[in-house]
């Protein structure tokens, strides 16, 4: 076996490692969104917040606010839980830094950033631009906010 083929079996089970603690962070997360969101004691609160003739209209949709902001992180949560498991499982069958639609080699820069990566940076706008924003209103909540709760980087940053 020569330098090289050494240097990308290093490179494969440094990325695993990381992808895998990666998960366990976004486990994490969950867990905590889980437990503040369906926890019994949360859904008591919420039933007397909204049941109580008192509480001001405001208060109500501050509480309704969160609970969907809950849920959309944890949308997020789990769609990169399935990102990440798909870069482990590109890693087994050597597929890893190839991009699923198009077969080119994703930036080693992009991967560096983002080991889960499993498109090419354009085909991943194109999959950004094609899903429906989470969040409501007119705006949503902007995907900027949620990810910088996950830690996510933004995108914009692989184009130079
Ligand atoms: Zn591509």
């Amino acid at each position: 076996m020569g330098k090289k083929a050494d240097g990308l079996e290093r490179f494969k089970r440094e990325t695993r490692q990381r992808l895998q603690q990666e998960m366990e962070r976004i486990e994490g997360l969950k867990k905590g969104i889980e437990r503040s969101t369906f926890s019994g004691d949360q859904e008591d609160v919420y039933g007397e917040l909204t049941t109580t003739s008192d509480i001001h209209p405001a208060d109500y949709g501050t509480e309704t606010h969160f609970r969907e902001l809950d849920l959309t992180i944890k949308q997020m949560i789990e769609e990169r839980e399935k990102e990440i498991q798909r870069a482990l499982s590109h890693l087994d069958h050597d597929q890893y830094g190839i991009c699923e639609v198009c077969g080119q080699p994703i930036d080693p820069e992009r991967l560096k950033a983002r080991p889960d990566a499993t498109l090419c940076i354009y085909h991943q706008r194109q999959k950004e631009l094609s899903k429906p924003r989470y969040g409501y209103g007119d705006r949503g909540y902007g995907d900027a906010d949620v990810s910088s709760v996950l830690g996510i980087e933004e995108e914009e940053e692989y184009e130079h």
